[in-house]
């Protein structure tokens, strides 16, 4: 229940030494710049206010080193909406003030006081219960759940106009606040597990100390758990997570009890074994209910569900796009915050960074893709959140096909109980494309020139076919120092079917520092001219360039032949 690190905004140069200062408090949290203002940021933006949103839609805590003004009319949208209500603070550029904005019940006030302590200047807090009591009643530590927020709201309101309190069963946080406390007050605070009516005097807060296991085959499981907890006069917001057998890993029934629960659910080898072994950490003895289906156990203080058994792992092989981060899709960025491993070939996973220093990075030789797959799966497998790294898209020649092969091959219940989820990316030839303008507007094929994995050939023969069918084609692997001659004897079959004059165009690195593009004719091309960096497309018999004020060319295939109907025999 930790929360994720927060993400540092700036606008401008001026604001890095206050990031640095403040991103020094929490390992993880990166900082985020302006693209051509910041020199020097872990992350570049192009939009402020898109950014602010997506991070604010992802949950993340933000700090955002700009007027409060800004990052309120910015996120102003969004506040009406119900849903994720992370941390914001805005923080003066020089370091002077340290202003919590948003995220009261998700602990912005506890981040201002560390940003405000660690900057030498004090938060300005405004919240009137936290002044007064030095604490947030209503945001009780992690492994704690409030009861009900508005009877709470009216609670503390009545606590400000004077009443004193009492406090029932163990609140250990509590005893640093500056409470009013007298045995005999009205207003109670009670700490507890067991299933209770509120009444309008108290304040319910329930230790997350319960644990429920659930046995194979239960239909109904939030139903089931439910009642079993009520039966034993056990409040369900004391749930702390669920517990089921490793064979359950992949139910989807389970998967939405959790979800619908609110809790964690996690796997062990044996759910009665483990039951048993709780026992010594125990209160209250494993009741079982209807049958065994589910059995409760509740402990002395709050659980913490990571560290029991495991979760089910997840293993997502993800496509990075060509290499600029703004072309990177939002899910791939955000499977890569979750990633407890990240596996692929060194240049690759450099790429994806910067990382924190908990997650483990596993860089490999681009040849070892079936090894790196069956890695993963082993991670994975042990309740890890892996991530295989492609550049582009990951079923393009990539990193997609060798994951399922690897799993298809196997025969162990673990690997195909993980999580699996592939991500796509914008691939080379669409990226490259983009750039020209639209050599790919019409109908197309993609190609690897490679015959390290497939006879040479079959490569002559679809390039033969390819090209009397008149389609564009987009060439992956071109060529390489141990494939030299292999693009020379692609072009001369393509120059077959297809006129010198036909658009080509070659992308190198494209989204990458250095990027060139380049628009030449099938006649003019040489194999010289293209690395195993280049994307290689060739046009059409309708492909056509035009000018671009700044001199380069534009390039397109129209979308229909009009009046251009080709004899393709
Ligand atoms: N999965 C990747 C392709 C891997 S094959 C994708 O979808 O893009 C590797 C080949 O892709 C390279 O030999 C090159 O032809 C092409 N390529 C990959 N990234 C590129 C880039 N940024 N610019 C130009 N070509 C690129």
């Amino acid at each position: 229940m930790t929360r994720p690190a927060p993400a540092i905004v700036i606008l401008g140069n001026g604001s890095l030494a206050t990031a640095r200062s403040i991103q020094r408090l929490y390992p993880g949290a990166l900082i985020h710049g302006l693209d051509e203002r910041v020199v020097g940021a872990d992350r570049t933006y192009r939009e402020f206010g898109a950014t602010l949103r997506e991070l604010y839609q992802q949950d993340t805590p933000i700090i955002a080193l700009c007027a409060a003004g800004i990052v309120i009319r910015t996120l102003a949208p969004l506040l009406m909406e119900k849903g994720a209500e992370p941390p914001v603070l805005a923080v003066a550029e020089d370091g002077s003030a340290v202003v919590p904005l948003l995220g009261g019940l998700a602990g912005v006030n506890v981040l201002a006081r560390e940003v405000a302590a660690a900057l030498d200047v004090s938060a300005a807090i405004t919240t009137s219960g936290e002044l007064r009591f030095g604490t947030c009643l209503l945001n009780p530590p992690s492994g704690y759940a409030l009861g009900d927020l508005e009877l709470g709201k009216r609670f503390v309101s009545d606590l400000l106009a004077g009443e004193s309190v009492r406090i029932e069963g163990a609140a250990p946080w509590l005893v640093q606040a500056q409470l009013p406390e007298n045995p005999q007050a009205r207003l109670a605070v009670h700490v507890g597990h067991a299933e209770r009516t509120p009444a309008a005097n108290e304040l319910l807060i329930y230790p997350r100390n319960v644990l429920v296991a659930v046995g194979a085959g239960v239909v109904d499981v939030p139903g089931t758990v439910r009642e079993a907890l009520h039966q034993a006069k056990i409040a369900v917001q004391s749930l702390a997570c669920l517990l089921a057998a490793d064979s359950e890993m992949s139910s989807p029934t389970l998967r939405e009890a959790a979800l619908e629960l609110g809790v964690p659910l996690r796997f062990v080898d044996d759910v009665g074994a483990a039951s048993n072994l709780m026992r010594n950490a125990i209160e209250q003895p494993v009741s079982v209910f209807g049958d065994e289906a589910v059995a409760i156990a509740v402990a002395k203080q709050p659980l913490d569900p990571s560290s029991i058994g495991r979760p089910r792992g997840r293993l997502a092989v993800i496509g990075l796009g060509p290499g600029a981060a703004d072309l990177m899709v939002p899910a791939v960025k955000a499977e890569l915050a979750r990633a407890n491993d990240v596996l692929g070939y060194e240049t690759y996973v450099r790429m994806a960074g910067p990382f924190r220093a908990d997650q483990v990075l596993h860089c490999t030789d681009n040849r070892e893709e079936m090894q790196r797959a069956r890695h993963a799966f082993e991670l994975a497998a042990q309740g890890r959140c892996v991530v295989v790294v492609s550049s582009g898209d990951p079923g393009v020649f990539a990193m997609a096909a060798a994951v399922l092969e690897a799993l298809h091959e196997s025969r162990d219940p673990a690997w195909h109980n993980v999580d699996l989820e592939i991500l796509p990316g914008v691939s080379a030839s669409l990226a490259t494309a983009a750039q020209a303008g639209a050599p790919l507007g019409h109908d197309f094929c993609v190609l690897s020139l490679s015959d390290n994995l497939k006879p040479w050939d079959i490569i002559e023969k679809r390039l033969d076919l390819a090209a009397q069918a008149d389609l564009a084609m987009a060439f992956y692997n071109p060529i390489s120092r141990s494939r030299p001659w292999q693009l020379g004897r692609a072009l001369e079959i393509v120059a077959l079917h297809r006129a010198a004059d036909t658009p080509v165009v070659l992308g190198r690195d494209v989204g990458r520092p250095g990027q060139t593009l380049r628009v030449t004719t099938l006649g003019q091309l040489t194999p010289d001219q293209v690395d195993m960096r280049t994307m290689v497309l060739i046009g059409s018999s309708t492909t056509r360039v035009f000018a671009r004020p700044q001199g380069s060319l534009w390039v397109y295939t129209p979308r229909s032949y009009g009046d251009k109907l080709v004899d393709i025999n």
